[in-house]
């Protein structure tokens, strides 16, 4: 955030998507205080600041009306204002006269927040004329939604073309992700251990796939190890499974050997009689499982075997819980793994959570500020970690 803010209106893309209740009231700010940092320099600097967020999935009706009502970002403009400390205007759309005479007497020291985004049809097909009313707001713009960074949206991407080099930049939060994710990608110090878990194999294989392409280790436990399994010919009984991966998770197998990556499975399993906290439990070989059974949690063998792994580890990558962590007989797995990434941590390896479930995991078992960084990316962070070039980033720095 080396930008000159003082004196400008400086345009800022934040992720203000927060839940809210029946009333509109915020049940999590978490998003809104995330952003204060980026927000709070700019005005600190004497700059004015204009913001954008989307807010929910607003879709239209059959008559082509949107519940602006519902989803409008006006239920956020009080809250905003305790957290800021100062007063904070609203434009009731996005762009138009109202936003841009709104913008255009904007002072030092000033806040503006702008209708919600995706009240325009514009905003999610990246249209340049929308991106151009935006870009006229503003001498500069900032990104900090990483979140929404993979989408080519007209205030995440488009609108950044509209700005040089000069004139544009990441927020705090967004400059934080971006440079976390390239220190596991780009420059990880080694061993490099990869943790996946999850539910489905499909859902992370461009993951898997790229990981075995520079892990020292990976570590695949969760309901997709079970698809291994049975890849391999191992008994799994009711155990989640993806039949139409089976010869995938044979090649990943395959392709792991031949790269020399040691892929790690968990060879026990709690499994359970249903699927239910409630369920009769015992421990199994996770190619062993009986009929009738399923394995919701990788068991001790595995959990010793996981743990020496990530404490040799310079570098930890971790994305996807390791067993139905939910369920609190089932999260025995996830908690040891969430508790030896803090210890790792605390050792001097730089862990990284982000991009699944894991993210919800350790900040239930209150480890969040145990690990180096837990993304808030979401959807984005797992593209990036995919290898795939996020069109939020690229804007930015071309
Ligand atoms: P993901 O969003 O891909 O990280 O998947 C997270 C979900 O996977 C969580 O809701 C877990 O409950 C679920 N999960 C993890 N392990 C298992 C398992 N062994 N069987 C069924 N679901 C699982």
């Amino acid at each position: 955030m080396n930008l000159d803010f003082a004196h400008k209106k400086t345009l800022v893309r934040v992720d203000f998507n927060v839940p809210l209740d029946s009333e509109y009231r915020i049940t999590d700010d978490t998003r809104m205080r995330a952003a204060l940092p980026t927000i709070r320099h700019i005005l600190d600097q004497g700059g004015a600041v204009i913001l954008m967020s989307h807010l929910g999935r607003p879709k239209k009706r059959e008559d082509g009306t949107i519940d602006t009502g519902k989803f409008t970002l006006r239920h956020l403009v009080g809250h905003l204002s305790d957290l800021l400390g100062r007063p904070v205007q609203f434009a009731a759309d996005l762009v138009g006269p109202e936003a841009t005479r709104k913008a255009a007497a904007l002072q030092a020291g000033e806040v503006l927040l702008l209708e919600n985004t995706r009240f325009h049809d514009g905003e999610t097909k990246g249209d340049r004329e929308l991106a151009k009313q935006l870009a006229d707001l503003a001498d500069l713009y900032v990104n900090d939604a990483f979140g929404s960074a993979h989408r080519a949206h007209a205030s995440t991407t488009t609108v950044a073309e509209f700005f040089d080099r000069n004139s544009k930049s990441f927020g705090y939060l967004m400059e934080n992700e971006v440079k976390n994710a390239k220190r596991v990608l780009e420059h990880p110090e080694r061993p490099l251990t990869a943790i996946i878990g999850g539910a489905k194999v499909s859902d992370k294989i461009l993951l898997l796939e790229r990981l075995i392409g520079f892990v020292d280790t990976l570590i695949v436990g969760g309901g997709m190890a079970y698809t291994f399994f049975k890849a391999n010919g191992g008994r799994i009984g009711n155990s989640l499974v993806e039949d139409d991966r089976l010869e995938l998770a044979r090649d990943l197998l395959a392709k792991a050997k031949d790269r020399g990556v040691q892929l790690l499975l968990p060879q026990d399993s709690i499994v359970a009689d249903s699927f239910s906290n409630d369920a009769r439990r015992q421990e199994s070989p996770s190619n062993q499982i009986a009929d009738g059974w399923m394995g919701l949690d990788i068991g001790p063998q595995a959990r010793q075997a996981f743990s020496e792994a990530i404490r040799s580890s310079k570098t930890i990558l971790w994305n996807g819980p390791m067993g139905v962590f939910e369920m609190p007989n089932f999260a025995e797995g996830t908690k040891t793994i969430a508790e030896v990434v803090a210890k790792a941590t605390q050792q001097g390896a730089f862990s990284l959570v982000g991009g699944g479930d894991s993210v919800a995991a350790v900040t239930q078992m209150g480890l969040a500020d145990e690990v180096s960084f837990v993304s808030t990316g979401g959807g984005a962070m797992l593209e990036f970690l995919e290898g795939k070039e996020l069109p939020g980033v690229k804007a930015m720095e071309d």
